[in-house]
Order: structure tokens, then C-alpha cells, then sequence
């Protein structure tokens, strides 16, 4: 009796000839610089970096802190708070569907997230934007996080990181939105009173109201290798001014040159580069003299919280809308 016997009712189908490839989706990707074909894997390791031209690939909020945090490791704050429609905005769609749409494509309730955690042997608090979520627009939720979190930062005399990624302003919400320049800047003004350090991280992009208020206020202005910053777009400026701008205007270099910047500084170095700063920034006896800021309120919502009647923005899964 045979070991193995053919069965000759069941036929193999032959592979279509257009099927006939392996399947490499999702494996390769190709650097936007230099074309080299990238193993994705190897991508992730080198921290979205092409291993061969440096070009830093644009990375989305979550993967930020996770690469700041000691073992990406830390706790997000503020995720209730999120936008709401004060001006009842309509472009080509309403911004509601607009909002949600946002948050399916980028996974994110917001256009920033804050967390906090421990940097080296320092407490902080990051915010991280996200380009995916409406271009990483500033609305009065994200003004609002990112003020909630220096105002944590004096509460726990803790330094203050944020990543930009930033379109500017988010017009759907108009002039509230520009309000956020002005709310977000006195607050890290109570912060420099209280000798707390604020690094500001500029990557690709920063541009609009996020160039012009926090973003470089920074006791330390850092930025990502060719990071287009600026405040309005290159063509913009040239249709204004009827002038050719020079080459790499607006790149992390030029700006750096011209003293706009203090350091450009690659991915694969930033949370070392960031340790050595707070390191030399935090001065442990300074720390231990100073009083907790006395003009930040204990309720959990500081200065600019629940209590402001005029506050656009929601916080969820609680009834009052403030
Ligand atoms: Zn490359």
C-alpha cells in the first residue's frame, strides 16, 4: 500500500501570471531624498532617519514622546480636552466632519498630545503636534493643552518640551484661534518667572501662528535637520515683496545662520541632546529655593481653565461644555 496517494478529483489552480510577484507592500519604502529603497524595520531603528542621506521622515505625535520618555514610557494628560465648532464653520465641508475626519485619519482626538514622564533624571512635560490632524492647526483646544501643561509644569517644577508640526492656526475657528498665541505666551511667561525650562523643538513644519507665538520662545530653540520654518509660505513672501528668495531660505540651516535657532540637531541624537540641556538648565539648589508659583491656581486648571467664560473647546465625557 502507497504511502501517499494522489487525488485526482482535486486539481492545483495555476497562480494568475499578474500574481506572480512577492509581495513587498509595506516592506520597502523609498526616501524622499535620496530615493534609496529603505527595509522599513531598518527605518523604524534608525528613528524614521534615512540611514543614508539623514533625511528625517515627517513622524506622527505619539512616536515623538515615545522616543523623548525614558523606555518611551509616559502618562498623557489633557486627551478630553478636544475641539467643538464655535463659529459653526463651513469651507467645503463643516468643521465637525472636518474634526472627525481628523481624528479617524490620524488616530488622535487632538492636534497635539501632552504626557508626562521622566527625561533622564528629569521630570517633564511634553506636547507633541501632528501634522495629520488638520495639519497640525492650532485651535483652542490645542492652545488649551498646551497651556494645561506648563501650568502642571509649575505646579510640579518641571520643564516644558514641545515639539512643533504646525500649518499655523486653524481659520475654521478664526480669531480664537489667534487668541491661543497670546494665552499659550502668558503662560510660559509665569513659567520663565519661575526659572522652569521651555525647549522648543522645531520639525517639519512649523509655520503660521505656531512660528510666531511659543514655538520660538524657547529658552532653547532646537530644530530638525531642512525643517521648512517660517511664518508665511516662501511664495507668499515672493508674491509680496516681488523679490526671489534665496536658496534654502526658511530651512532649519539658513535660520540657524542668521541666529534664529540655537542648535539643529539630528532625531538620533535630540533625547541625549535634550538630557545634556535640562541638565545644564536645572540647577537641583536653585530648584530647592524656590518657591512654587504662587499665581497658578490648585484646582488642576490654572489661570486659564473652566472658570474663563469664554473658552471654546470641550471637555469630554463631562456635561458642562465651557
Ligand atoms: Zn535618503
Amino acid at each position: 500500500m502507497p504511502w501517499f496517494r494522489k487525488q485526482k478529483d482535486r486539481k492545483s489552480e495555476p497562480v494568475p501570471v499578474e500574481e506572480r510577484r512577492v509581495k513587498t507592500e509595506n516592506v520597502f519604502v523609498k526616501c524622499e531624498e535620496c530615493d534609496a529603497p529603505l527595509y522599513k524595520r531598518d527605518l523604524e531603528e534608525s528613528l524614521q532617519v534615512c540611514p543614508h542621506c539623514g533625511y528625517h521622515f515627517r513622524l506622527d505625535a505619539p512616536s515623538r514622546l515615545s522616543m523623548l520618555f525614558n523606555d518611551g514610557v509616559y502618562e498623557e494628560l489633557d486627551a478630553e480636552v478636544i475641539s467643538i465648532d464655535p463659529l459653526e464653520f463651513t469651507d467645503t465641508k463643516p468643521y465637525p466632519e472636518r474634526l472627525e475626519q481628523a481624528k479617524r485619519v490620524s488616530g488622535l482626538p487632538e492636534a497635539i498630545i501632552g504626557g508626562r514622564g521622566k527625561v533622564g533624571d528629569h521630570l517633564v512635560f511634553a506636547g507633541a503636534m501632528d501634522m495629520l490632524f488638520i495639519g497640525g492647526s492650532m485651535g483652542s483646544a490645542v492652545g488649551e493643552k498646551i497651556t494645561r501643561l506648563i501650568e502642571r509644569a509649575l505646579r510640579e517644577r518641571a520643564a516644558v518640551v514641545i515639539f512643533a508640526a504646525s500649518g499655523g492656526a486653524r481659520m475654521q475657528e478664526g480669531t480664537l484661534s489667534l487668541m491661543q498665541m497670546a494665552k499659550i505666551c502668558a503662560a510660559l511667561a509665569l513659567l520663565n518667572e519661575a526659572r522652569l525650562p521651555y525647549i522648543s523643538i522645531l520639525t517639519d513644519p512649523t509655520t503660521g501662528g505656531v512660528t510666531a507665538s511659543f514655538a520660538s520662545v524657547g529658552d532653547i530653540i532646537i530644530a530638525e535637520p531642512k525643517a521648512l520654518i517660517g511664518f508665511a509660505g516662501p511664495r507668499v513672501i515672493e508674491q509680496t515683496i516681488r523679490q526671489k528668495l534665496p536658496k534654502d531660505f526658511q530651512r532649519a540651516e539658513f535660520l540657524l545662520e542668521h541666529g534664529m535657532l540655537d542648535a539643529v540637531v539630528d532625531r538620533r541624537e535630540m533625547r541625549e541632546f535634550l538630557i545634556k540641556a535640562l541638565h545644564f538648565m536645572v540647577n537641583p539648589e536653585v530648584q530647592r529655593q524656590t518657591p512654587t508659583a504662587a499665581h497658578v491656581s490648585g484646582d488642576g486648571n490654572g489661570a486659564s481653565g473652566q472658570q474663563a467664560p469664554n473658552t471654546r473647546f470641550k471637555v469630554q465625557n463631562s456635561k458642562s461644555e465651557v
